[in-house]
């Protein structure tokens, strides 16, 4: 296996990020996203032995990673359509966009079908920001309620991206206390910019593109 400075630069962070307020770095999973960036980017960090990858389209996470499919777990971090429930039952371990009724049934139908059942993560809209997908805080325990109840779904977590402007913190503090109230306990938050934080305030996995790739085409 060969290595890489810039995935041991990151690992390291995380590392010490949660050790810094008395976490175990196990807990704390790198999803490396690789999104819109070129191959000759993304062979060295798998080379080096990296396995948990971040797509944002269903077309082309399938397109750079089905050969090499049982090598790696996927995580589709970018919207959903609900016309590619579909593929994305069948391709990711990980989906953490889910953030609609309609899409919640559309999965649940797939799940039933497929016997195939990837990870879920809600995502919120913890900034309430009109552009963005997710569920605004005050929907989210309701959703999480019907997921349960109605589409026999049970979520992993929640997901959220804080909006470019401000702090981080106080959405990743708002995030897990969502989660806490309805009895979740994985966090998917942080990117290249706020990571570390997001490790303090709890975070799970964090999703880190540009920092570790160099800055997207
Ligand atoms: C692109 C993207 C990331 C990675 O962003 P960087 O700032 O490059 O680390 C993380 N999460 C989501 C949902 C993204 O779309």
């Amino acid at each position: 296996m060969s290595t890489s400075s810039e995935l041991d630069s990151i690992i390291d962070r995380i590392a010490r990020a949660a050790e810094g307020c008395g976490r175990v770095p196990d807990e704390v999973t790198l999803v490396a996203v690789s999104k819109l960036q070129p191959w000759e980017k993304v062979a060295p960090i798998l080379a080096a032995g990296q396995t948990v990858f971040g797509e944002n389209r269903v077309q082309e996470a399938m397109s750079r990673w089905s050969e090499r499919r049982d090598q790696v777990e996927l995580h589709l971090i970018g919207p959903l359509q609900t016309n590619k429930s579909r593929e994305a039952v069948a391709f990711f371990d990980v989906i953490e966009t889910l953030d609609r009724d309609r899409l919640a049934r559309a999965l649940a139908d797939e799940i039933q079908k497929q016997g195939r059942a990837p990870r879920l993560y809600v995502q919120v809209n913890t900034g309430e920001e009109p552009q963005k997908a997710g569920l605004l805080p005050a929907q989210t325990d309701g959703f999480i309620a019907d997921l349960r109840r109605q589409y026999g779904l049970e979520p992993e977590g929640l997901m959220c991206i804080p909006p470019v402007n401000e702090p981080a913190g106080p959405h990743f503090a708002l995030l897990a206390k969502i989660a806490a109230r309805n009895g979740l306990d994985r966090l998917s938050m942080g990117m290249s910019d706020d990571f570390e934080t997001a490790i303090r305030f709890g975070a799970t996995s964090v999703r880190v593109g540009s920092a570790l790739f160099g800055v997207r085409a």
